[in-house]
C-alpha cells in the first residue's frame, strides 16, 4: 500500500556550468501520517535536494525531475506552481536550520504566524492574530499575547526556532519537513525543541520527514530511517533495526564517526575515510566503493561494476551477503 507521502524512483538533475549534477538518483520511500521518517547522510547526499523537490522549491529552468511524488493522492512533480503554492504552508510545511530564512525582520512575529493562516483559511485579521497567539503559547513562548507583538530580533535563537515551528504548524499541515532544524541550537534548547516537535506531532498527527546528519537526533525523533549516500538510499528500516543492526558499510561508517548513543563522548571516533563523490560524475557500480573497505569480501570486481539495489522494506544496497552483513557488524564494527 502507498504511504501518505509516496516518493517513487525520484531522480533530480541540475544543469550547471560544469555539467549535469545527478543530485538524486532512483530514490523511493513512503511516510505515513503520525510517523516520522529520518533521512540521514553527509552533506551532498541529496537529502536537502529531495526535500526542496517535494516542496516544489527547485529552479524549474535548470532542474529535471523524473519519478513520482504523491501526497495524499496528489501528484506533485506535475503540479503547477500555483498548486504548489496552495500546498506550501497549508498541507505541507517546513522548518529549517535558520529561522531567519523564514522570518522577516520587518514584521512582528504574530503577524508572520497569522499570515499563512489568514491566506489559507480565509480567517479575519483578528482571528489570525488570535490563532498566532494561541500557536505561540503551544510552542512554549511565555506571555504570548505580549510576545506576539515583538520583532524576530527581540527573540532568542531558541525562541525564533519555536516561532518558526508555530508558523509551520499554524495551518495544521499533514506533512512537516524539518531540515536540520536544531543544528544551530545548543544541546539543551535542541532537546526542548525536539520534545516540542514530538508533542505537536501527537497533537496534530502530521507525517514528518526529518532530515539530519545526526544519528543521535534520528534515534530520538524518527520511527523509520533512510540512509542516503551520493543521491541514493543505501539502507532503510525501523530506527531500532538500523541503529541496532545496521547492514550497510556506509551506515557502519556513520555510526563510528559519531558519539555512541549509549556512552559518553570519550569513545574514540573514526571519521569515514575519503570524501563524498562528485555528483557530476558519480562512481560506477556501488557509489560507495571508492571509500569502502569491504570490497574484498564481495570478491571479483563486482563492487566497482555492478550497482547494488535497495529492496523495499528493511534492506541495504550492498553486495555483501546477509550473513556477512550480520557477522561483520557484530565482530568488527560493534566492539570498537
Ligand atoms: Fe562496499 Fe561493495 Fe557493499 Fe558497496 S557493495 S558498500 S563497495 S561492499
Ligand atoms: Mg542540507
Amino acid at each position: 500500500p502507498e504511504g501518505f507521502l509516496s516518493v517513487r524512483d525520484l531522480s533530480v538533475r541540475f544543469a550547471t556550468e560544469d555539467g549535469v549534477v545527478k543530485a538524486v538518483d532512483g530514490l523511493s520511500f513512503d511516510v505515513e501520517r503520525g510517523r516520522t521518517l529520518g533521512i540521514v547522510g553527509e552533506s551532498g547526499s541529496g537529502k536537502s535536494v529531495t526535500n526542496l523537490t517535494i516542496l516544489g522549491l527547485h529552479n524549474p529552468r535548470t532542474t529535471t525531475i523524473d519519478g513520482e511524488i504523491v501526497l495524499d493522492g496528489k501528484e506533485l512533480v506535475t503540479a503547477t506552481e500555483r498548486e504548489m503554492e496552495q500546498l506550501r504552508g497549508n498541507k505541507v510545511a517546513m522548518i529549517f536550520q535558520d529561522p531567519l530564512t523564514a522570518l522577516s525582520p520587518y514584521y512582528t512575529v504574530g503577524r508572520q504566524i497569522a499570515e499563512p493562516f489568514i491566506k489559507h483559511t480565509g480567517a479575519s485579521k483578528k482571528e489570525g492574530w488570535a490563532r498566532a497567539v494561541e500557536m505561540l503559547g503551544k510552542v512554549g513562548i511565555p506571555n504570548p499575547e505580549q510576545r506576539a507583538k515583538d520583532y524576530p530580533h527581540q527573540f532568542s535563537g531558541g525562541m525564533r526556532q519555536r516561532a518558526m515551528i508555530a508558523m509551520a504548524l499554524v495551518c495544521d499541515p499533514d506533512l512537516l519537513i524539518a531540515d536540520e532544524p536544531t543544528t544551530a541550537l545548543d544541546v539543551t534548547v535542541q532537546a526542548q525543541i525536539l520534545d516540542l516537535l514530538k508533542d505537536l506531532q501527537q497533537e496534530f498527527g502530521s507525517a514528518i520527514v526529518f532530515i539530519t546528519h545526526d544519528l543521535g537526533v534520528i534515534a530520538d525523533m524518527a520511527d523509520d530511517i533512510l540512509v542516503m549516500y551520493a543521491g541514493s538510499a543505501v539502507e532503510r528500516g525501523s530506527v531500532d533495526e538500523v541503529l541496532r543492526a545496521p547492514r550497510h558499510p556506509y551506515t557502519w561508517g556513520l555510526l563510528n564517526s559519531m558519539p555512541r548513543l549509549d556512552s559518553d563522548l570519550s569513545a574514540q571516533l573514526s571519521p569515514i575515510p575519503g570524501t563524498p563523490p562528485s555528483l557530476l560524475n558519480p562512481p560506477t557500480g556501488c557509489r560507495f566503493h571508492p571509500r569502502c573497505t569491504f570490497q574484498d569480501r564481495v570478491g571479483g570486481n563486482r563492487c566497482a561494476t555492478e550497482r547494488p539495489l535497495l529492496a523495499p522494506d528493511r534492506s541495504s544496497a550492498c553486495h555483501l551477503t546477509a550473513e556477512q552483513k550480520r557477522t561483520i557488524f557484530i565482530d568488527e564494527i560493534k566492539p570498537r
